[in-house]
């Protein structure tokens, strides 16, 4: 059966608290929104890309204008920020004005951070478009731009107004980018719920066949993990970090690539490979429990090949994002399929070892 339900998923942040709303078929609603008439003007941000492929479903909606920009992750800069202002301010946009913001990461990062700065803040609602932000980047307020030293360097905590998830818009993304936001699924059913992790392994045909109901249970899930963590945790001083699993040696992976030829939920993929098996060297987690990660990533077709690199250069990326003692740096690492651990002790030769065990799997090459 497909497209039976929706989902709404609530965000608990006292007075800036926001509904997820989840359900096939919302993009064709974008011309009779209710959240739209509240307010006076309504502007929306999008990348060329998805203005192409949804123009008829955007041009229906009550927009003001529609701000686009290319396509990619050269947009989160301070240039293409001034451009956005800009038309925020030739449309004399209002505190009581929305920025409605229709795309994937890249969207949400900068549209969220020209909302949070322009009049000190006017409200904006997310219209997230690839599944790693519909399941990541849309949920939590963070927003930022790049800086030429720095990824995400520059930005705010900024919660939306609401959030409206169309699983019926990940049939046009390319497939790789949908791969790309399962390796941040995974991460959420390992670090937070064991049965989360059977039912992907038990639905994964279902989900790589973009059933509506599966995109939307996992949808649903995941933002309500990533929910729970927030809403305990707004600014990451402490919970939050565990969303961090896989990223440690991720963005050391992303790093030495520059960020080119891998996506970020291969990198995840990647990272928790070789966290996870840290854990295991450590005897943190049994090794079945590593064996049943590294099957379901091959279950959901998690699989790339990894381009070679120098191990220092990675290792001293790692160290560079982790800002620790000396010796040591801190991971969060698994202790069973479903819960994590904050470590600060783990040293340089483990890493190495657990990337070099990671390398040698089929799943990496
Ligand atoms: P991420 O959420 O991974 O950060 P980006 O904002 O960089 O994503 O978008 C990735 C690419 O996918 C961009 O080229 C973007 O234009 C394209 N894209 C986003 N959503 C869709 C969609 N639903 N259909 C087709 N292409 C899309
Ligand atoms: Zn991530």
């Amino acid at each position: 059966m497909d497209g039976l339900f929706k989902m709404k998923v609530h965000v608990s942040l006292g007075e800036r608290s926001y509904d997820i709303n989840i359900e096939a078929g919302l993009m064709e609603q974008l011309a009779t929104m209710k959240e739209f008439k509240k307010y006076k003007k309504v502007i929306a941000l999008t990348d060329s890309n998805i203005y192409r492929i949804y123009q008829k479903q955007i041009e229906a909606a009550p927009f003001l204008k529609v701000i686009q920009i290319p396509p990619g992750e050269e947009t989160k800069s301070f240039a293409f920020l001034q451009q956005v202002w800009d038309h925020m301010v030739a449309i004399k946009l209002d505190r009581k004005s929305l920025l409605v913001l229709i795309g994937g990461g890249v969207i949400g990062d900068l549209g969220g951070f020209a909302a949070a700065t322009y009049m000190r803040g006017i409200d904006f609602v997310q219209i997230p478009t690839t599944l790693l932000s519909q399941v990541d980047s849309s949920v939590g307020g963070k927003t930022s731009i790049n800086h030429p030293q720095g990824k995400n360097l520059l930005g705010a905590f900024y919660q939306p107004k609401a959030v409206y998830i169309d699983p019926n818009v990940l049939k046009t993304l390319p497939v790789n980018e949908f791969k790309s936001g399962l390796g941040e699924v995974v991460k959420y059913a390992v670090i937070r719920d064991e049965s989360f992790f059977e039912y992907l392994r038990e639905s994964a045909s279902d989900i790589l066949a973009l059933k509506s109901d599966d995109l939307i249970k996992i949808i649903a899930k995941c933002c309500t993990i990533k929910a729970d963590v927030v809403g305990i945790d707004e600014r990451e001083n402490g919970l939050r970090a565990i969303l961090n699993y896989g990223h440690s040696a991720a963005h050391g992976l992303e790093n030495v690539c520059q960020y080119k030829g891998v996506f970020h939920g291969q990198a995840v993929a990647f990272g928790m490979d070789v966290e996870m098996f840290i854990a295991t060297r450590r005897g943190l987690v049994l090794e079945k429990d590593f064996a049943r990660q590294r099957a379901v990533l091959a279950t959901l077709k998690l699989v790339f090949s990894v381009p070679s690199f120098a191990m220092d250069k990675y290792l001293s990326a790692i160290s560079m994002d982790k800002k620790n003692t000396d010796d040591c740096l801190s991971f969060v690492l698994p202790k069973k399929i479903g819960e994590v651990v904050l470590l600060d002790n783990i040293n340089y030769e483990e890493i190495a070892e657990s990337t070099k065990n990671t390398l040698r799997c089929p799943i990496f090459n």
